[in-house]
């Protein structure tokens, strides 16, 4: 027996030493790639491992080299480097309700604070034809009930006042926005800021959306800020509790671009709260 018990003590020790100092497991976000051999965005990455959108690491350390934050993770295959634009920590357990629904102009989300990469909410609703500028999405327009019914009486109320608004971009779940976000990479390379990682874009929560106008060919571009169309939506979004995600003069705090066209519902109340600090979403 006591034999036994000290063959026990001694398999629990090894395995206690086997589980690595930092235990955090983070979730790989492009739709498919190849992990590093050393933390070097240079490197070659002969390494023969694939990763998958969604793939779970478990991370033996992070470091800050030359500015880039890099995990050492493993996985089955193999050990292996990825630096912090190719994946997501897995966020703090978010407040959900009922539904399993983040509650409308809570969330925070931004550049640090992700939301789960599965989180789909269960009350979308397609957006009518009249209220899509043509030709740019082929997907289904999807946006929360209550989201839809705001951001449709906006338009409503713009076309009475003889401006003409139209929604380009809806919600996007992360792995449509894992697509968006390695084409940008491919495209301006690792330090991209124009498009968010799956898990930390607002379109994720169904309650964004992307405006446009005729004035632009219902296009997206900044040219935006020029429209009748915006000066409008300046004038009258707060009433209906939309904000602005990303105005000029907050580039430096969010770290993305100026985007005239990307509006989220956050509710009224919670809009008297951002109007006192508008700073409240953002931490970086
Ligand atoms: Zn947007």
């Amino acid at each position: 027996m006591k034999r036994l018990i000290l063959v026990f003590l001694l398999l629990f020790i090894a395995s206690s030493m086997a589980i690595p100092a930092d235990n955090r497991t983070i979730s790989f976000i492009l739709p498919q790639g190849t992990p590093f051999t050393k933390p070097d965005l240079e490197s070659d990455l002969d390494l023969d491992i694939q990763l998958f959108f969604t793939d779970d690491l478990k991370v033996l350390w992070k470091a800050e080299i030359d500015d880039v934050h890099w995990y050492r993770c493993y996985n089955d295959d193999g050990f292996f480097y990825l630096p912090e634009m190719l994946v997501v920590e897995y966020p703090e357990k978010l407040k959900l309700d009922q539904n399993g629904n983040i509650e409308i102009g809570l969330a925070e989300v931004d550049r640090e604070y992700a939301i789960p990469l599965d989180y789909r909410p269960d009350d979308l609703v397609p957006v009518p034809e009249i209220y899509r500028a043509e030709g740019y999405e082929w997907r289904d327009m999807l946006l929360r009930r209550k989201a839809a019914e705001v951001f449709e009486r906006l338009i409503d109320h713009a076309e009475q006042d003889g401006v003409h608004i139209r929604i380009l971009s809806a919600f996007r779940d992360a792995e449509y926005q894992a697509n968006l976000y390695a084409g940008a990479i491919r495209r301006d390379g690792f330090f991209q800021n124009s498009i968010a990682k799956p898990g930390h874009s607002e379109h994720q929560l169904g309650t964004v959306c992307d405006l446009t106008t005729s004035e632009i060919n219902s296009g997206l571009s900044k040219s935006f800020e020029n429209t009748i169309a915006y000066q409008w939506l300046r004038d009258h979004v707060t009433d209906y509790g939309i904000s602005l995600t990303y105005p000029k003069y907050k580039v430096e705090v969010t770290g993305y671009i100026y985007e005239p066209w990307h509006y989220r519902y956050m509710g009224k109340d919670r809009w008297l709260v951002l109007d006192r600090d508008p700073k409240i979403f953002y931490t970086r």
